[in-house]
Formats: C-alpha cells, sequence, structure tokens
C-alpha cells in the first residue's frame, strides 16, 4: 500500500503506485490541457509529483516537447546560473563480494586485477588529483566488508583531507559505498563527507532481485531504506540515482521521484543530488546483454524532467557520457560534473599497464580537466570548484533554503569566480587561463549586491597578488 511517509521500502515505492503512474501516463500523454496545466504549475518552480512529471515524460507531442525543454533550461538557469560545479571519482578498491550483473567488480569476476588503494597510495592519488586541480572528490568502492572496512574509509577520508601539496587541498570529499548502518552513517557524518551516494541501480524490486543474484546488496528494503538510515545518522545531505539500461526507464522515474518525495515527507529534506548514470561496456559487461537500454532523446527527456520535477535538487553527469552527450544535457539541467576522471583503482599518479586494468567501465569523455574546464567557459558556463555551502554548514534544509531564498547569485556565484580563479591561477595551461580571465572579468558584474562585489573584486585581487587562497561566502 503506497504510504509516502512510511519507513518501509514496499510502501515508499509501492509497485502498485508505478504501475497505475505508467498508466495514468499513458492515458493523459496527449492531454493538451492536463498536459499545459502541469507545465504551468512547473512554472511555478515548486516541482511536481511523480504523477505529473511521469504524464511529461510520456508525452510525445513535439510543441509541448519543446516547451519542457524551453522550461528546464530556464530553471536551470534561475537555481544555478551558468555555474558547473566539478569534481572526480577516486576508487578506492574494487574487491566485491556482490553478484550484480552488469558490474564487473562482481565477485564471480576471477580475472579482473583486484585492487585496493594503501593510504600511500592514497596521498599519491590525492596530490596528482590536487595536481590537475580539483578540490572535490567521490570515493567509490566495491563492497566488501573483511577488505573495504568502515575503519579504512575513515582512515582513508582522514588522509585525504590532510594533504596539502603546493596551493592544492580537497576540500569535499563525497561517498559512494554500499548501504550500511546508522551507526557508521555516523561515523561518515562524524569525519566529514559531504554527500553521501547510493544508487538505487534499479527500483523495480523483482528485476533488482535478479540483478542482485548475490551478497549483501541482494536485499533490496535494506539497499532502497538506505538513505533513511544516512539521515537517520546525521547525514543530510544524500545522493539518489539509478542505472538507466537495467529496467524501463519509465518505472525508474517514478521510482526515483517516489524517493525523493518520501525523502521530503519523512525528513523535511530532498535528495541533494540526483545521478543519471547509463549502463556501459565494461570488463566482462556487455549493454548489448540488457534490454532497456536508451537513446540520447530520451535520455535528455529524463534529465529536463527531472530538473523541473526537483528543481532544488543537484544533478550529475560522469564519464559514462561523451562530450556531445554531456553538452546537451548540461543547458537542460546538469549542474555537476565530473573531468579528467580515472575509474581505475589507482591511475591519476601513473597509468595502469594494459594487463593491470582494474577499471569500473569504459570512459567516454577522456579529456583532462584543464580541457574540460576550457571547453566549459566557451560555452559561458563558469567552472566552479567550490565547497563553502558544506563547509559553512549550509547542509540539507540550511542549503534548501539559501536557494528558495533567491541569495545564491550573492553566495555561489562569486564563490565560483573565486575558486575558478584559483584553478587559472595554479593549474590552468596559459589558453584556459586567456578564456578564464575574461570570463572572470565579465561575471564579477553580475554580482548583484555592490558591497558583495566589491568583496569578490578584492579577494580576486589577493588571489593573484598576494598567492591567497579558500576565500568563501
Ligand atoms: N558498491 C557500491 C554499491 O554497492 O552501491 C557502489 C559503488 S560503484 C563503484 C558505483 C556505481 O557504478 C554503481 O552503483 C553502479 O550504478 C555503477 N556501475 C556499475 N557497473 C556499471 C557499468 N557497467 N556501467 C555504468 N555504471 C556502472
Amino acid at each position: 500500500m503506497y504510504d509516502v511517509n512510511s519507513k518501509c521500502a514496499d510502501d515508499f515505492i509501492d509497485h502498485g503506485e508505478i504501475l497505475e503512474t505508467l498508466a495514468y501516463a499513458d492515458e493523459n500523454k496527449e492531454n493538451i490541457e492536463l498536459i499545459d496545466s502541469i507545465i504551468e504549475k512547473a512554472k511555478k518552480r515548486k516541482g511536481l509529483s511523480h504523477r505529473e512529471a511521469s504524464v511529461l515524460l510520456a508525452c510525445p507531442l513535439e510543441e509541448k516537447n519543446e516547451e519542457i525543454y524551453r522550461l528546464a533550461e530556464q530553471i536551470k538557469k534561475d537555481f544555478y546560473g551558468n555555474r558547473i560545479v566539478m569534481f572526480a571519482p577516486l576508487y578506492l578498491s574494487n574487491y566485491c563480494i556482490n553478484g550484480c550483473t552488469y558490474c564487473p567488480y562482481h565477485a564471480k569476476n576471477k580475472h579482473i586485477p583486484r585492487k585496493q588503494l594503501s593510504q600511500e597510495d592514497i596521498r599519491r592519488e590525492v596530490i596528482a588529483l590536487q595536481d590537475m586541480g580539483h578540490k572535490r572528490l567521490a570515493l567509490e568502492a566495491g563492497e566488501d566488508p573483511v577488505r573495504n572496512t568502515m575503519e579504512y574509509y575513515l582512515k582513508s577520508i582522514e588522509t585525504i583531507y590532510s594533504i596539502k601539496h603546493k596551493n592544492g587541498a580537497i576540500r569535499r570529499v563525497n561517498i559512494n559505498i554500499a548501504a550500511t548502518t546508522v551507526d557508521n552513517y555516523r561515523l561518515l557524518k562524524e569525519a566529514g563527507i559531504g554527500t553521501y551516494i547510493l544508487f538505487q541501480e534499479t527500483y523495480h524490486k523483482e528485476s533488482y532481485l535478479e540483478l542482485h543474484p548475490t551478497g549483501p546488496k541482494h536485499d533490496y528494503n535494506y539497499h532502497t531504506e538506505a538513505m533513511d538510515r544516512a539521515m537517520e545518522g546525521g547525514i543530510d545531505d544524500v545522493g539518489l540515482g539509478v542505472l538507466f539500461g537495467l529496467d524501463k526507464y519509465r518505472y525508474e522515474f517514478a521510482g526515483l521521484l517516489m524517493h525523493a518525495e518520501h525523502l521530503e515527507a519523512a525528513f523535511g529534506v530532498g535528495p541533494h543530488t540526483i545521478s543519471v548514470p547509463r549502463l556501459k561496456h565494461a570488463d566482462d559487461i556487455d549493454p548489448g546483454d540488457f534490454d532497456n537500454g536508451i537513446d540520447d532523446d530520451t535520455f535528455a527527456k529524463i534529465v529536463a524532467c527531472i530538473r523541473i520535477a526537483v528543481p532544488y535538487t543537484g544533478m550529475i553527469i560522469s564519464t559514462r557520457e561523451n562530450q556531445k552527450t554531456r553538452e546537451r544535457v548540461l543547458h537542460l539541467g546538469i549542474s555537476q560534473i565530473s573531468g579528467g576522471s580515472r575509474t581505475s583503482v589507482g591511475g591519476y599518479y601513473e597509468q595502469e599497464p594494459e594487463d593491470e586494468k582494474s577499471e569500473q567501465f569504459d570512459v567516454s569523455d577522456n579529456r583532462t580537466l584543464d580541457e574540460v574546464v576550457r571547453w566549459l567557459m566557451e560555452m559561458d558556463y563558469i567552472p566552479s570548484f567550490c565547497t563553502a555551502c558544506y563547509r559553512e554548514g549550509r547542509t540539507g534544509d540550511r542549503f534548501m533554503s539559501l536557494c528558495k531564498s533567491g541569495q545564491i547569485q550573492n553566495c555561489c556565484h562569486p564563490n565560483a569566480l573565486m575558486t575558478l580563479k584559483e584553478y587559472l591561477m595554479d593549474y590552468a595551461s596559459p589558453e584556459t587561463k586567456a578564456i578564464g580571465d575574461r570570463l572572470i572579468e565579465k561575471e564579477t558584474l553580475n554580482v548583484p549586491n555592490e558591497k558583495a562585489r566589491a568583496v569578490v573584486l578584492e579577494n580576486l585581487r589577493l588571489i593573484e597578488q598576494d598567492n591567497r587562497r579558500d576565500f568563501r561566502f
């Protein structure tokens, strides 16, 4: 029985409710009157229910879809301006005892080299990441309670935050690791993580059980209720995602929004981010073996519909996608992207030899961070290395109220400019620096508050002339 407030996954992701939602969306996908009223509601920027958003996703009418894309672009601009937050994944370990059929780290894969970074390896990787210019990491690991212990994660986080190489620093560590206990989430919070990320993979319980035949991840309810435990453990920035390609995308879309609605209802704060990974080729994984792959147009429509359904939630895209796809969805709602990524365990400090490849999936965007930063700026985006909100305690509902108060332009915009300036001074190629300096000069004029603008100008001068770093609003 559907109950958005229930703590049981079977109730807040009720299968019957999703089926009814899909039937309702099918019945109404060409109901212009209803579609217009949903678009009008979305224009108020308060979001949409999973039913309403599912109607828009199902709508085949070209003219209405154009309106949906335009609105998504507008909402993106209103909430996130032209800033794009930069991050990189850091794979700590690919030891895994699960049997996920789509992931090359599954326990039955006997030929993929298994690796776990030591604290010394982590130091080297982090220095290499700092030397690229990264300030924000997403830690990734397989599930292996004996090797990848909570103690190991806590030590790794401590190591990462402690490394200060030249002007470099990792200022925000997010983590994407298997579902765990409230006590462990509390420990991660105390260790200073930013977002706890866990992809649902699929909300379709029956498929989930087949796709995860063995290992602790087989427990659908434990996995689906993980964000509730994370919130109970004090983590109020959580990141959702499904792996598109595993089950039918319209089912996943409704489930994703129902999950967001549940967190909002139960804890008063929705997800901080939503990721939209698509299944990729990997060591012993052929995406062709899975029936539910989605094309680029469908992918773009999903991004646009998520954008207007949950305007306050950041959206992340990884290097699973190529430059062209990334460019298209940046306009429609993506607010964070990775750059210069390696999906192997180790690989930033030195490339893995051909016969020792430990990658989780093939990367489709192989450009360096400098190239990605330049490409963004050439499209008039501001690559942002900002980590201020979390460090100023603006997480969960405090972050949401900043969004809702409209103060983002006086806060996030200056922070983006100042952290971009640091990047340009310390890491950029001369060509990237020249483009960036022109962009910063132009964009400083767009800080609405006069006092804030003066502070930004002074801080930019201090970054350039006095080698000062880490200013933030
Ligand atoms: N082990 C953690 C867990 O239990 O959820 C998650 C870490 S895993 C390194 C990160 C994510 O990569 C997974 O949640 C999955 O969605 C994604 N992934 C796995 N195999 C993939 C593939 N072949 N292509 C694209 N993404 C994949």
